[in-house]
């Protein structure tokens, strides 16, 4: 394997990028100068020192010192820490922030669960919700299952509810999705701010 093909793998694994899309990343490095790609060598490194998982929502975060674990949104006091927003990925939490006045905190899954799938358990943080749940006992009041929607997105409200029936009766907090105004596909990351808002104040 040359060059261009060995980085043109590693291209082909990022999210929505096929194998001649990762082809044309690679010619296009290709064209910039030294210096250029110097800097996004540098970038890259930085962003793994630079970022961290927060301990407590499970989104990545700007960590201004290593001796922080949680981040500005979980620690920010004005915020409604009864009110708990569970979304697929950062991204989707980003979306959230940026198109809507949501003033609770949020929890990032880290993915779907496709129909059909055996080991749903395997494919998003469940335990550590499970686990942040728990903890906070009798703090909720509303948790909201903030996903897409389209069947992956219904298939992982379905065993996120069910893996939480206990600790949702036991703790007496509501459970809500959002409002299904909208059409079938949309996705939350792509969602523009009359569509979010709506969908937040119709959530049921
Ligand atoms: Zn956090």
């Amino acid at each position: 394997m040359n060059s261009i093909d060995k980085l043109a793998e590693i291209f082909s694994h990022f999210p929505g990028i096929g194998p001649r899309q990762a082809k044309r990343f690679v010619y296009y490095l290709l064209t910039r100068n030294s210096g250029a790609i110097d800097e996004l060598i540098r970038n890259i490194s930085e962003l793994k020192n630079d970022m961290a998982v927060c301990s407590d929502c499970g989104r990545f975060y700007q960590r201004k010192n290593t001796a922080t674990k949680v981040c500005d949104i979980c620690s920010d006091e004005n915020r409604d820490h009864s009110l708990l927003m569970i979304v697929p990925r950062d991204s989707d939490l980003e979306s959230v922030e940026k198109h809507s006045d949501w003033e609770g905190t949020y929890f990032v899954l880290g993915g779907t669960i496709p129909i059909l799938e055996k080991e749903p358990e395997k494919r998003i943080r469940i335990q550590e919700l499970k686990a942040k749940m728990e903890k906070s006992k009798d703090k909720l009041k509303e948790i909201i299952l903030a996903m897409n929607f389209n069947p992956e997105g219904e298939n992982t409200t379905e065993y996120v509810k069910k893996v939480l029936e206990n600790i949702i009766k036991d703790q007496n907090i509501k459970i809500s999705t959002l409002g299904k105004g909208l059409s079938m596909g949309t996705e939350l990351e792509y969602a523009d701010t009359e569509t979010m808002k709506n969908a937040l104040k119709n959530r049921s």
